[in-house]
């Protein structure tokens, strides 16, 4: 087996064999169940994201991709080749570390030739490929500087310039913007995203924030406590979110269950639907033809710049959140206390399931 995987040169793989394959991957950590049952795959070239909240096991996966963690039960297969017992030099991937790791006392320059000088790479060719790995990051001209004489933008680059200037297969990137501030994150995000395209490689990064995984990613997966709750595209995950869970956390929904639900889709069952998906009028004001509306009372107006988000009490006892988008007409002159219609388009309810898809594990009684 080790023969074989030795021999097989990774890059001609079949293009339908996945990069990236988790199969019923387990891991704990003495009673600490960190990742349950991941099934997973990510093809060659993915710009993929793992979502979830703090402590839902996402970097434990990212470390034992990457091979610094060996998973309690499942296999890992790197472009269908198992690795599950490689040990991390012996995998084609590379890993971008949240606090970057560079090293203080060493240049730019020597930052980035770190991993062509353990692989004992000549250094004319370890200076010409560490000088297009900062040109690719856009920072050709402070290869002499030390880290510490950077902005925190700048060090994140150079994480990234030396992640790539080995050309590794596949790019994990642990919460590589979460150290940077709103502006700078946005601005990354948009780079990022264009280094991506350039390079070609899986990027593979884990995030808790909804909104970059959603702006960065082609695909992503959702995790909850230890399981993948939905993988799909940004914008199929965000449409169509599968459960509960994931209508709450990727984006803000309104969640309708028990009679709230009954009265206001017509059917029992748990449904979400977006606030934005939701049209709010003056009381009196009959909906649109094939909309479903119901009657409330306004109970709070959030004035945001570019929207407006309002609660509004339905008499069918649900509260909705609304987001107006604030366009010609300015924020609607509705306010607390007003009577009001809450309209929508059937189709913009989903049917959620209340708890996770995937079954409980064996054993666990
Ligand atoms: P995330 O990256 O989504 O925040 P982690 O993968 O870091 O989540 O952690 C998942 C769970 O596993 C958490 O409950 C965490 O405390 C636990 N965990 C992670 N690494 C270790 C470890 N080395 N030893 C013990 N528990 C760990
Ligand atoms: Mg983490």
């Amino acid at each position: 087996m080790a023969q074989v995987a030795a021999r097989r040169d990774v890059r001609d793989a079949d293009p339908a064999t996945p990069g990236i394959a988790l199969e019923g991957v387990r891991k704990t950590f003495g009673s600490v169940v960190a990742v349950d049952r991941v099934d997973l795959e990510i093809a060659d070239g993915e710009l993929f994201a793992m979502l979830g909240p703090s402590g839902s096991g996402k970097t434990t996966v990212l470390r034992m991709i990457a091979g610094f963690e060996q998973p309690t039960e499942g296999r890992i297969r790197l472009a269908g080749i198992d690795s599950t017992d490689l040990p991390p030099h012996r995998r084609d991937v590379n890993t971008v570390f949240q606090d970057y790791a560079l090293f203080p006392h060493l240049s730019v320059q020597q930052n980035v030739e770190y991993g062509l000088t353990v692989r004992g790479i000549g250094r004319a060719e370890r200076i010409r490929r560490a000088g297009e790995a900062l040109d690719m990051v856009r920072l050709a001209g402070v290869g002499a500087r030390r880290p510490d004489e950077l902005s925190g933008g700048q060090r994140q680059r150079v994480a990234l310039a030396r992640a790539l200037v080995v050309r590794p297969r596949v790019l994990l990137l642990d919460e590589p913007l979460g150290a940077l501030d709103l502006k700078l994150r946005e601005q990354m995000q948009v780079e990022l995203k264009a280094i991506q395209r350039e390079v070609g490689i899986t990027f593979v990064f884990v995030t808790h924030d909804q909104d970059e995984a959603l702006t960065l990613c082609d695909r992503l997966a959702v995790f909850n406590a230890g399981r993948i709750e939905q993988v799909g595209a940004a914008a199929d995950v965000y449409e169509r979110p599968q459960t509960r869970f994931v209508a709450g956390f990727v984006g803000t929904s309104n969640v309708l269950d028990g009679a709230a639900a009954a009265a206001l889709v017509g059917r029992p069952g748990v449904f979400g639907i977006r606030p934005e998906k939701l049209e709010v009028l003056p009381a009196g004001t009959a909906a649109g033809g094939g909309l479903r509306s119901t009657e409330g009372t306004v109970a709070e107006v959030v004035y945001a710049g570019s929207t407006t988000r309002l609660i509004v009490d339905t008499d069918a006892g649900a509260a909705l959140s609304v987001v107006q988008l604030n366009a010609d007409t300015g924020p609607a002159a509705l306010r607390r206390g007003d009577r009001a219609v809450v309209a929508w388009h059937p189709e913009s309810v989903r049917t959620l399931e209340s708890a996770s898809p995937t079954p409980p594990p064996e054993g666990s009684a």
